[in-house]
C-alpha cells in the first residue's frame, strides 16, 4: 500500500535541564508526519526521558499509550477539519514543552449520486427525509458509545477480512440522495453475502443490534478512544461487553439497512473521529 508517500516525518529534538538538583542533560524527540490530508489519521511517537505531562493537538487534549516501547498518540483529523497549520504540542512535568506544526491539506472529495432502495422506500423525497432524520438518530447512538481508559491492544491493527481485498467505496466519497450530501466516512470492502468479518484487533463489543440503515452492526472498543465499525452484516456472533481477540469472528457480512448489495463497510473513529481505515491500517505496517 503507498498511502504515506505524502507523509514526510519530521523529527525534533529537545535539550532540557533535569529536575534534580544538579543540572542533567537531557533530550525528547518527537516524530510526526509534516502534513496530512483531511480525514487522515496520525500516529505520533515520542522518546523522551522525562514524564510527559500533557499533550495537545490543537487545543484538545490527546491521550497517549506505550507501543513497541515507546509513547504514541494517535489523532484524528476529521474530513471537515479546515485546510491549515495546527500544533501538537507536549508539554513535559519539569515545565518543558516541544511543539510542531502540523499542516492538513485538503482532501480531493468526489461526489456521486446514491439512489435509496427499494426496501427504504425508493428515490421518493420522503424517504430522503427519513433517511436523513433515522441517520441522525442512528449516529447519535453510536457516537455515545463508552471507550476503555486504556489501549486493550497490543499488536498491530489488520483488516477485517481474510479474504482478497477490493475496496467498492473509498473513505471520503460523498453521496447525494435528493438534497442531501451523505460523506462516507468510512471503506466499503467487497464480501460475498456471508464472508466471515474478524475483529482489527483485541477490544471490547460495545454495540451489537440492528439498525435501519446501517443494518446489522457490531462496535469495537479497543480503548483510549479507538473504536472499529462492521455494518450491514448478516449475522452477529457477538454480544456487548464480550472481549475479543485480535481476528475473532465476530459475525458475517450482508447487505442489511441501506445497501443495494452485499459488502462491508468498516468505520474506524479516533476520540470521536472516523478516519481513513487505509490510512489507519497502514499506520501500524510502518510504526517502528
Ligand atoms: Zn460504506
Amino acid at each position: 500500500m503507498v498511502y504515506n508517500s505524502n507523509m514526510r516525518i519530521i523529527s525534533g529534538l529537545m535539550l532540557c535541564l533535569g529536575v534534580l538538583s544538579a543540572s542533567l542533560a537531557c533530550a525528547a524527540e518527537l516524530r510526526a508526519p509534516e502534513t496530512v490530508l483531511q480525514g487522515d489519521p496520525l500516529l505520533i511517537s515520542i522518546s523522551a526521558d522525562m514524564p510527559i505531562a500533557r499533550m495537545t493537538f490543537d487545543t484538545a487534549a490527546i491521550p497517549t499509550f506505550h507501543y513497541k516501547n515507546e509513547v504514541r498518540a494517535l489523532v484524528g483529523i476529521d474530513l471537515a477539519k479546515p485546510p491549515g497549520k495546527y500544533v501538537f504540542r507536549v508539554d513535559f512535568t519539569n515545565g518543558e514543552k516541544l511543539e510542531r506544526t502540523i499542516t492538513v491539506l485538503a482532501r480531493e472529495k468526489s461526489e456521486a449520486p446514491l439512489g435509496i432502495p427499494e426496501k427504504l422506500g425508493g428515490n421518493t423525497t420522503s424517504s430522503q427525509t427519513a433517511l436523513v432524520s433515522t441517520l441522525a438518530k442512528e449516529n447519535a447512538v453510536l457516537a455515545g458509545l463508552r471507550t476503555g481508559a486504556k489501549t486493550f491492544w497490543t499488536e498491530p491493527f489488520r483488516l477485517p477480512l481474510r479474504t482478497e481485498i477490493v475496496i467498492t467505496d473509498p473513505y471520503g466519497y460523498s453521496r447525494k440522495t435528493g438534497a442531501y450530501t451523505i460523506a462516507h466516512k468510512g471503506t466499503d470492502f467487497r464480501a460475498a453475502e456471508g464472508t466471515r468479518v474478524r475483529a482489527m484487533n483485541r477490544g471490547v463489543v460495545r454495540l451489537a443490534k440492528t439498525f435501519r440503515n446501517y443494518g446489522m452492526t457490531i462496535v469495537v472498543d479497543h480503548g483510549l478512544g479507538v473504536q472499529t465499525f462492521y455494518m450491514h452484516l448478516s449475522k452477529i456472533n457477538v454480544v456487548e461487553g464480550q472481549l475479543v481477540i485480535p481476528g475473532q469472528i465476530l459475525g458475517l457480512s450482508g447487505q442489511t439497512g441501506y445497501a443495494e448489495s452485499p459488502h462491508l463497510h468498516l468505520t474506524v473513529r479516533l476520540n470521536g473521529t472516523s478516519v481513513d481505515p487505509m490510512k489507519f491500517l497502514a499506520l501500524w505496517e510502518t510504526a517502528p
